[in-house]
C-alpha cells in the first residue's frame, strides 16, 4: 500500500478508543454528519472549472430564491417577501463569493468544501457578536450555505462510500445510520471530534469491526486530506504523519491482531464454562445483517438483541415494508437456532434516526423515543409486530420492548401484540402462539418498578448503556461528559443488583445486553453479581469466553460484593482494575478499554 506523503513532523493525539484495532490509511475528511460534504483535491489546472461550477450554483440559488420569493408574495403579500432578500443579498455579495473562490484556488478544494469552510468561519464570527439580532443573521448564512451545497452536490449524492478507498474517515460527527452504511472494505477506520464510548455510532463501529476513536476535539482542522495516519481504536491514540518507526510499531501490532483472530477461530468450539463448572450463556447483539458471518464464527447461543431500528435507519427513503421486515426476521429466526433471537421493537429517536415527519427534538434522550414513539405511530408498530409474528413460525423469536418506563406502556404493548396475534389467527396466517414478551430495563423508573415489570413480562434485558446514561444523567453521546459515563458507578451497580434480584424472585430470565457485557472487567463484576446470561457484539465473544474459562465464580463474587460496599466511582474502578490485573492480567492485555 502506498499513501500520499506530506511533509511535517509526526503528531500524536489522544481521544476515546471505542472500537479496538489498528488501522493505517489516508485521511478522508468529511464535513456534515450525513457524510455528504467530502474534501477532495482538484487535479492541477481544474481550479477554474471548479470556480465556474460554484458560480453556476450561485446563479441557480438566486433563481430558486427569486421563485420562492414570488410564491411567498402571492401567498402572504409583499411585506413578507423581504425575508428572502437577505439571502439574495448575501449571494450577490462579491466579498463572500470572492472568499469562496480564493479558497477553491488556494487550497485546490472542491466547491462544496470551500463553501462549508468559508461560511463556517463566518458563522464563528457571528456567534461571538453580542447583539442578538445580528447574531441571528447567522441562520441566514447557514441557510444560504446549505442551499449552495445542495445544488453543488446535485442529485448524485457524494457520500463517503462513493469516494473512499483505504480511507480513514475524519469528521466532527457521524450519524449512526451513516456509520452503518460504511463499506468496511473501503473504510478502514474513523475518528470523530464528538461522541462517547457507548454512542450508537461507536456500537456500529464495533459491530463492523472498524477501528474507531471518538471525542478527539479539533481533529478536523489538524489533519489534511490524504495525509497518512494511524488510528488505534484500543488505546484511543491517533498518529498523524507517522514516522517510519511508528509505522513499524503499528504494522507489528496489526500482525498480532491478525494472529489473535486466528487464535479466536481455533477456540470457537470451546464451551463458555467457568473453572468451577458454571455455564454462562453468551449471545450475540446484531445491528446489521453484515454481521451474520461474524455470528456464525462466534458460536454464540443465539441472538440476544437485534436492534431493529437499523432496518429503518437504512431505509432512509421510507419505512421498511412488512414484507421486507418479515424477510429479515425470518433469517434471524433461522440463524438463532435452538436459542432463538430476541427482536427489539424499533428504538428510534434519541441519537439514532428520526421517523419522517418527526422533527428533531431539543432533548432527544428524554423525548419521543423507542416504545413512546411506537405507541404514537401505532400503525407502524403493528406492521412491525405482524412481520415478527409471521417470522416466529420459522424459528424461536422473542420480542423485547425498549425504554419501558411504566407498566401502562408494557400493558398497552402487550394488548397490541395480542390483537395482532388474533388478526393473524383469524386470517389463517402461520405464526407461533404466545410469543414471549420482555422489557428492556434501562431507565431508573423501570429499575424501581423491576418487581412489577418482572411480574408481567417473560424476561428482562438489562440495557446498561441507557441505564448508565439515565441513572447518572450523563449523555452517552457527549464527549464532554464521557469521563463521567461509568457503568461501575455505585448507583449503576446497585440498579443492576436490584433488577437482578427482582428477576430472580419472579423466576424469569435476565440478560445483560449493554456494552458492559463485552468489557472484560465489567463482566467479572456482572458474574459476581449473579448474572449468567450476556449478549454482546459477536466480535467480543472470544475474549469474554476466555475470561469466563479462567474465572472462579467465588472470586468474582468476592470482587462484586466488595464493590457494592464502596461509595465512589473511583474506589470501585480502582478495586475492580486491581482485582482484574491480579487475576487475569495475562488474558486482558490490550483488550481492556475503559469507558
Ligand atoms: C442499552 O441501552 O444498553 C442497549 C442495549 O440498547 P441501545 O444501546 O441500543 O440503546
Ligand atoms: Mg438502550
Amino acid at each position: 500500500m502506498s499513501y500520499a506523503s506530506h511533509k511535517g513532523r509526526e503528531e500524536r493525539l489522544e481521544g476515546i478508543g471505542v472500537s479496538p484495532g489498528v488501522a493505517i490509511g489516508a485521511a478522508f475528511l468529511v464535513d456534515d454528519p450525513r457524510g455528504r460534504i467530502v474534501r477532495m483535491y482538484l487535479p492541477q489546472g481544474e481550479e477554474d472549472a471548479e470556480v465556474e461550477r460554484f458560480r453556476t450554483a450561485v446563479r441557480l440559488s438566486q433563481q430558486q430564491l427569486e421563485d420562492a420569493k414570488q410564491r411567498l408574495r402571492e401567498a402572504l403579500g409583499d411585506h413578507n417577501a423581504y425575508i428572502l432578500d437577505a439571502h439574495l443579498l448575501m449571494l450577490q455579495d462579491r466579498g463572500l463569493g470572492q472568499q469562496i473562490e480564493s479558497f477553491i484556488r488556494d487550497n485546490r478544494a472542491n466547491a462544496e468544501w470551500a463553501v462549508r469552510e468559508v461560511t463556517n468561519r463566518l458563522l464563528d464570527a457571528y456567534a461571538r457578536i453580542q447583539d442578538s439580532y445580528l447574531r441571528e443573521r447567522g441562520n441566514d448564512i447557514e441557510d444560504v450555505a446549505r442551499r449552495l451545497i445542495k445544488i453543488l452536490s446535485g442529485s448524485q449524492t457524494r457520500d463517503i462510500s462513493h469516494f473512499a478507498s483505504d480511507a480513514l474517515i475524519v469528521a466532527d460527527h457521524l450519524l449512526p445510520s451513516v456509520a452503518a452504511e460504511l463499506d468496511s472494505s473501503k473504510v478502514l477506520g474513523f475518528v470523530t471530534a464528538m461522541g462517547g464510548s457507548t454512542s450508537h455510532t461507536a456500537i456500529i463501529a464495533r459491530s463492523l469491526g472498524i477501528p474507531a476513536v471518538v471525542g478527539l476535539r479539533g481533529i478536523t482542522s489538524r489533519v489534511r486530506a490524504d495525509e497518512t495516519m494511524v488510528i488505534d481504536g484500543t488505546t484511543g491514540i491517533v498518529v498523524l504523519r507517522p514516522s517510519p518507526e511508528t509505522m513499524r510499531f503499528y504494522n507489528e501490532q496489526r500482525l498480532r491482531e491478525q494472529q489473535q483472530q486466528q487464535f479466536d477461530l481455533e477456540e470457537r468450539e470451546l464451551p463458555a464454562i467457568t473453572r468451577d463448572g458454571q455455564e454462562i450463556i453468551l449471545r450475540a447483539n446484531i445491528e446489521l445483517l453484515e454481521e451474520i458471518d461474524a455470528l456464525k464464527l462466534s458460536n454464540a447461543r443465539g441472538i440476544g438483541l437485534y436492534r431493529s431500528e437499523y432496518l429503518y435507519a437504512q431505509a432512509e427513503l421510507g419505512l421498511p415494508t412488512e414484507e421486507e421486515q418479515f424477510e429479515v426476521y425470518q433469517l434471524l429466526a433461522e440463524m438463532g437456532g435452538d436459542d432463538g433471537a430476541v427482536i427489539r421493537t424499533f428504538d428510534l429517536g434519541g441519537d439514532k434516526l428520526h421517523l419522517k415527519g418527526f422533527k428533531a427534538e431539543p432533548n432527544p434522550a428524554l423525548g419521543l423515543r423507542a416504545i413512546r414513539l411506537s405507541l404514537t405511530v401505532e400503525a407502524v408498530f403493528r406492521a412491525q409486530l405482524r412481520a415478527i409474528l409471521r417470522a416466529s413460525h420459522f424459528g424461536k423469536l422473542r420480542i423485547v420492548l425498549p425504554l419501558i418506563s411504566n407498566l401502562d406502556e408494557l400493558r398497552t404493548a402487550k394488548r397490541i401484540i395480542g390483537e395482532v396475534e388474533a388478526e393473524l389467527r383469524a386470517a389463517g396466517i402461520d405464526h407461533a402462539e404466545g410469543i414471549e414478551v420482555g422489557v428492556m430495563v434501562e431507565v431508573p423508573s423501570a429499575v424501581l418498578l423491576a418487581d412489577r415489570l418482572a411480574a408481567e413480562s417473560d424476561f428482562i434485558s438489562l440495557g446498561t448503556n441507557d441505564l448508565t446514561q439515565y441513572v447518572l444523567a450523563v449523555d452517552r453521546t457527549n464527549e464532554n461528559v464521557n469521563h463521567l459515563f461509568d457503568s461501575l458507578h455505585p448507583a449503576v451497580l446497585r440498579s443492576i443488583k436490584f433488577t437482578f434480584d427482582a428477576a430472580k424472585l419472579a423466576g424469569i430470565p435476565i440478560t445483560v445486553c449493554g456494552e458492559m457485557a463485552s468489557n472484560p472487567a465489567h463482566v467479572v463484576v456482572l458474574l459476581g453479581l449473579g448474572l449468567r446470561d450476556l449478549s454482546m457484539t459477536p466480535k467480543a465473544i472470544p475474549t469474554i469466553k476466555r475470561i469466563i474459562r479462567t474465572i472462579d465464580l467465588s472470586t468474582a463474587e468476592k470482587i462484586a460484593t466488595h464493590a457494592l460496599t464502596l461509595s465512589t466511582p473511583s474506589e470501585v474502578n480502582r478495586h475492580v482494575q486491581e482485582a482484574v490485573a491480579r487475576h487475569w492480567a495475562h488474558f486482558l492485555g490490550s483488550h481492556v478499554y475503559s469507558d
